[in-house]
């Protein structure tokens, strides 16, 4: 259907037969003669789309009964207070691996005291914290699983004392996650499952009788969870698409084989950095990302950036600009990728390097 390789790092790349269904349900949603668009958000026809996106979320990422998982309207960045809202009542851990983390932060200090338990910035968020100490005393402890602009990652559940809360905004569904070891889980949309607009929360429920203060009624988890993130009228379309990607997922065999296609895509991109004198990569390699791929050109060739980005937007190649803060190069693989499309960027090196390794 569209013939770019998209790299984008968010909103980013659907699978086809999603972006097909979808397209479908807004001329005709379910023959029922009405746009998608048009429906009220309290018919059976669209409650049978919230039961499957909860069925199918639940059976794809192994989701324990004792969760509950809602939608809200907005972006990641709206949990960044409101996760502080509902939970800090007195003191907080953080982990800061980079501008998401960082903002996290910043909200969460209008409610309490945030303790940073550990931080990646002394090397520019170029490897994720590990080993570091978790006092009991936490409300909870909050971690970025997956840094989207640095291209750093957690590849193992980490086990902790406290609640642990986790933003997966940009690895969500893209691996096996033990979600028992989580009180919530958090994304925007728009990474893995979906177009802008929606949130997703996988909460435990017991965390309902942690809220610590009185909040305005669309802050307070309690509110979705209790109403089905039905109290208000929920992000339909979003939501919408994001049941049709959890079909897909289902469809190619979960999230074990998307890891397994994950990991290999990575894979073929990181070595070809690795191999390439052209180019080099810029986190260290045990906590590289499987979802954003980030690379520089190597010492000596540093004035070619333009050039190469000129060459693969020439081959099809869209969305590797690296984020400004970082530079360089970032190719985001997120689920819909498909492997030819990191094929492409790989051949594109290849041919590139030959008219100019020195
Ligand atoms: C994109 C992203 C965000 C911001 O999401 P919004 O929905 O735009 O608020 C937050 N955290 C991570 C890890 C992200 O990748």
């Amino acid at each position: 259907m569209i013939k770019k390789h998209n790299f984008n790092a968010g909103p980013s790349i659907l699978p086809d037969v999603v972006i097909r269904n979808a397209a479908e349900a807004i001329l005709d949603f379910n023959g029922s003669g009405l746009s998608l668009l048009s429906i009220s958000h309290r018919t059976k026809d669209f409650d049978a789309v919230m039961a499957e996106a909860d069925a199918l979320f639940r059976e794809l990422l192994h989701v324990p009964d004792n969760y509950k998982i809602f939608y809200v309207g907005g972006g990641a960045s709206t949990m960044f207070y409101e996760v502080a809202a509902n939970f800090l009542g007195r003191k907080a851990g953080y982990v800061n691996t980079g501008v998401w983390s960082k903002k996290a932060i910043k909200e969460a200090k209008r409610y309490g005291e945030v303790e940073v338990l550990a931080t990646s910035e002394d090397r520019d968020f170029t490897y994720i914290p590990k080993g570091f100490a978790i006092p009991e005393d936490l409300d909870y402890l909050h971690i970025t699983s997956n840094n989207t602009i640095y291209g750093t990652e957690y590849h193992e559940d980490i086990d902790s004392p406290v609640p642990l809360i986790a933003d997966m905004s940009s690895d969500i569904l893209s691996r096996p996650v033990d979600v028992s070891k989580y009180a919530m889980i958090y994304g925007g949309a728009q990474k893995n499952l979906a177009p802008a607009g929606a949130v997703f929360a996988i909460i435990r429920e017991d965390m309902l009788d942690r809220i610590v203060r009185d909040l305005p009624t669309m802050a307070s988890f309690r509110t979705h969870v209790e109403n089905n993130s039905m109290f208000n009228t929920p992000p339909v379309f979003p939501i919408y698409v994001l049941k049709e990607t959890l079909k897909w997922l289902k469809s190619i065999g979960g999230v074990e084989e998307i890891h397994r296609r994950n990991v290999e895509k990575a894979q073929l991109l990181y070595d070809e950095i690795d191999r390439n004198p052209l180019f080099r990569g810029t986190v260290v390699k045990e906590d590289r990302s499987l979802m954003n791929i980030c690379f520089v050109m190597a010492e000596g060739y540093e004035e070619l950036a333009p050039e190469f980005m000129a060459y693969a937007t020439e081959r099809g190649m869209v969305g590797i600009k690296g984020h400004r803060l970082v530079g360089g190069f970032r190719a985001s693989c997120y689920n819909a990728l498909p492997k030819e499309s990191v094929e492409a960027l790989v051949a594109c090196m290849q041919e590139f390097a030959k008219s100019h390794v020195k």
